[in-house]
C-alpha cells in the first residue's frame, strides 16, 4: 500500500473530525498532499465510524484513481485545485460544522474577534460564491476566495474549508472557525460585536508563531 503515511493523517483526522461533530453523517472530506504531488483523500458517503487505512483512495493531478477500492470523495476536483493553486497547502479539511454553516447560510464572513482567531487565521473568513457541491465550479470560487495567503473560507449554503501547511494546523482552523463563529452569534445576541483592531491581529498572529514551549535543537 502506497503513502502509508498521508493515509493515516487523513484517515485519523476523518475519525476526529467526526467524533467531534464537526460533520454529521457522511459529509465532510479530508486529504493530504503526498510529496509527488499525487492526493490521499476520503472516499465518497462512507460511513466515518467504518473507515480503514485502506479506504483511503490516492489520486493524481487529473482526479484519476492511483489506488484505493472506493470512489473518492465527491469534493476531489476541489482539493485537487487547492494543491494546484496553493504550494504553501499540504493539507485540507472539509467539514460541515453548525455555527459556521449558519455564516454560510447567512452568507457573511466569520469576524476575527477572539485572540485564537488572531493566532490562528489571522483574518476574517470570507464567504466564497455559492456552487453546487461537488462541481468545478465550487472548485474555482473558492480557490479564487482563498486567494495567495488566506486559512479559510466559508461555501454559500454548505460548510467551511480550511487548508494548512499541515494536518495538524487546517484541523486547528476548523475548531477555531466553529469557536469563533459560536461566539459570535452568542455576543451578537448579548449586544454588539466588537472586533479586534488590524494591528492587534497582525501582532497576535506573529507572535502566535512562537507560542507554547521553546523548539528543542535537534541532537
Ligand atoms: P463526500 O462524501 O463525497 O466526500 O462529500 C460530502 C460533502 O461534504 C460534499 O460537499
Ligand atoms: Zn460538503
Amino acid at each position: 500500500m502506497l503513502y502509508l503515511e498521508e493515509r493515516r493523517q487523513v484517515l485519523n483526522t476523518a475519525r476526529e473530525i467526526s467524533k467531534t461533530g464537526m460533520v454529521m453523517g457522511t459529509w465532510g472530506n479530508v486529504s493530504a498532499r503526498s510529496a509527488d504531488d499525487l492526493m490521499v483523500i476520503t472516499p465518497s458517503g462512507v460511513n466515518y465510524d467504518s473507515l480503514t487505512i485502506e479506504d483511503m483512495v490516492v489520486v493524481d493531478s487529473s482526479n484519476k484513481v492511483v489506488e484505493g477500492n472506493f470512489q473518492p470523495s465527491s469534493e476531489t476536483p476541489l482539493h485537487m485545485r487547492i494543491y494546484q493553486k496553493r504550494p504553501d497547502v499540504n493539507a485540507v479539511v472539509h467539514v460541515h460544522s453548525l455555527y459556521a454553516a449558519a455564516f454560510a447560510v447567512a452568507r457573511k464572513s466569520i469576524p476575527v474577534i477572539l485572540e485564537e482567531t488572531a493566532q490562528v487565521i489571522g483574518h476574517e473568513v470570507p464567504v466564497a460564491d455559492y456552487a453546487l457541491c461537488g462541481s468545478n465550479a465550487l472548485a474555482e470560487t473558492v480557490v479564487k476566495t482563498l486567494g495567495e495567503d488566506k486559512k479559510a473560507v466559508l461555501l454559500a449554503n454548505h460548510g467551511v474549508l480550511a487548508v494548512g501547511f499541515s494536518m495538524e494546523e487546517a484541523l486547528r482552523i476548523c475548531y477555531i472557525i466553529e469557536k469563533t463563529a459560536r461566539v459570535a452569534i452568542y455576543a451578537r445576541g448579548i449586544g454588539e460585536i466588537n472586533c479586534l483592531p488590524e494591528a492587534e491581529i497582525v501582532e497576535l498572529n506573529q507572535k502566535f508563531k512562537s507560542y507554547g514551549q521553546p523548539k528543542k535543537p535537534a541532537l
